[in-house]
């Protein structure tokens, strides 16, 4: 029988403090299926107040000098620093990220921080534009809502680039990640912030994530999550004019030009498509691949499937942990019913779980051939190990199907003349294009064209986001 653990207190204006919201909601491992928390969930009440607090430390946070902020997101930084193994460890118990990729966002959030001490120290908040000048002031009160999928990296992301604009914050994170979130609380608490600066409310997206995006208090909504709940949030947000940063979904397609290393990208391509066991919006999960090649494709791709291992999430060598839930586990299983009923190949993987696993929300990586555009497969975001390779005759036609698509978050590109990738990275409508190896820069600009989002997060331009610029013409 695991301990069960109990969430039950919220974090406003610098305290643990009882919810005016009752509403329980149960805690599993999804490694287990066995209960191991109960979060209480806030409500509209506690968000208000929480809202109210984030208000009135703004007047006065709003005011620090950059140097005292860098000062903030230092403590905060030790904070985490201190915790880190019991952080990595939550991560992979509660939400069954392998211990690979929980090590990794502990990096990217701890990166996060870092890039943003680094951009504080040399950010001009004041510029001359023609002959006015012009002042960038922090925004106002920002509601940051997060999903499960790397949760305690989104919030800190967020949470340090509005500290760093001098914006305060009312932070809402996936309920799945109550214990998560009780951890980082302790952490921030411990870093001793100013009352109001950040304040907590778990809770429901369509009750905590709606104040949120009604409230006139509110200036400007981060959100990093599903499409469908973006545009609910962009559409909410209009009625106060709430400026929105949305990170959506994903349908990142993976180039492989015929001059590449294969024996490298196809490997490589397993790992984008399966990166966070499949639960990522950046995941390369439409491998494109010439035509003429399609049987070595299948070969290697086959090969390497055999090494990918599935399981426990605790051990080292783990490559694919569960996915989060049991909903979720479903939502995958029916796309790969979809995929065979559709007609694609299945080349490896396939429904149900894999032996000895059945305990957990395990998916066999599963890979499909001869998937085409038209296939549902092909156009919308599974968010499980699903990988579909679709064949193109030329580097135009690459590029066409790789641009076929609602989504523009993400893309990977492997070629050995590093010209030719450019050349085509240039065509690609993505926020980022990576070429011959899955990167990652905490300061560059990330987020999404057409439907992956609006606005960027990370370095200058994500900073930039919560910031207002004033001319001022004399
Ligand atoms: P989700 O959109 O269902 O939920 C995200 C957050 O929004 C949660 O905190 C949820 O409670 C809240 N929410 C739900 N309904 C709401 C509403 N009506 N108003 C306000 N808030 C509401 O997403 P999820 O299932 O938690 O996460 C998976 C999705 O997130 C995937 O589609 C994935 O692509 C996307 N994602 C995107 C990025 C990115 O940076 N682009 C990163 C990770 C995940």
């Amino acid at each position: 029988m695991a301990n069960i653990r109990t969430v039950d207190k919220l974090y406003i204006n610098g305290e643990f403090v009882t919810p005016h919201g009752t509403e329980l909601f149960d805690l599993i491992n999804p490694t287990t299926n066995q209960l191991i928390g109960r979060l209480t969930l806030g409500d509209e009440e506690d968000t208000r107040m929480a809202i109210a607090a984030a208000k009135a430390t703004f007047k006065s946070f709003s005011k620090t000098v950059p140097a005292q902020r860098i000062e903030y997101l230092r403590r905060m930084y030790e904070a985490v620093m201190k915790r880190k193994e019991d952080l990595i460890n939550i991560m992979i118990e509660e939400y069954g990220g392998t211990r690979r990729f929980a090590t990794g966002s502990f990096g990217n959030l701890t990166n996060t921080i870092l890039s943003m001490i680094a951009i504080l120290d040399e950010f001009s908040f004041t510029r001359t534009v023609g002959v006015s000048q012009v002042r960038l002031e922090p925004i106002g009160v920002v509601g940051i809502i997060t999903p499960w999928n790397a949760s305690n990296s989104f919030v800190v992301g967020k949470l340090a680039t509005a500290i760093a604009a001098g914006c305060t914050a009312v932070i809402k994170p996936g309920e799945m990640s109550g214990l998560q979130t009780q951890l980082l609380l302790e952490c921030l608490h411990e870093a001793g912030l100013p009352a109001g600066v950040f304040n907590i409310v778990n809770g429901l997206g369509a009750v905590v994530g709606a104040e949120i995006t009604r409230h006139p208090d509110i200036a400007k909504i981060s959100f990093t999550g599903s499409t469908v709940v973006g545009k609910t949030i962009a559409r909410g947000a209009v009625d106060t004019m709430k400026r929105v940063t949305l990170e959506l979904g994903g349908k990142s397609p993976n180039i492989i030009l015929d001059d590449a290393d294969f024996s490298k990208a196809i490997p490589m391509a397993l790992n984008a498509a399966f990166l966070n066991s499949g639960q990522a919006c950046v995941a390369g999960t439409r491998l494109l691949v010439p035509q003429h090649r399609l049987d070595e494709v299948k070969a290697l791709i086959t090969e390497a499937v055999e090494q990918v291992k599935v399981g426990d999430p605790q051990h080292e060598d783990t490559t694919l942990g569960p996915i989060v839930s049991k909903k979720q586990y479903d939502r995958v299983q029916q796309y790969i019913r979809l995929g065979i009923d559709e007609g694609a190949e299945l080349l490896a993987g396939g429904e149900g779980h894999p032996a000895g696993l059945e305990a957990g929300n395990f998916v066999k990586p599963t890979v499909f051939a001869n998937v085409t555009q038209q296939m549902r497969i092909a156009q919308e975001e599974i968010f499980g190990p699903v990988l579909s390779i679709i064949t193109y005759k030329d580097e135009a036609d690459a590029i066409a199907i790789a641009n076929d698509t609602t989504y523009g978050l993400q893309a990977y590109i492997s070629s050995s003349d590093i010209d030719r990738a450019n050349r085509v990275a240039a065509q690609i409508e993505a926020g980022r294009v990576l070429i011959n190896g899955i990167h990652h820069d905490p300061l560059a600009p990330f987020g999404g064209f057409k439907q992956s989002g609006i606005g960027r997060e990370y370095g200058v331009y994500g900073l930039e986001a919560y910031l207002e610029p004033k001319a001022i013409i004399a």
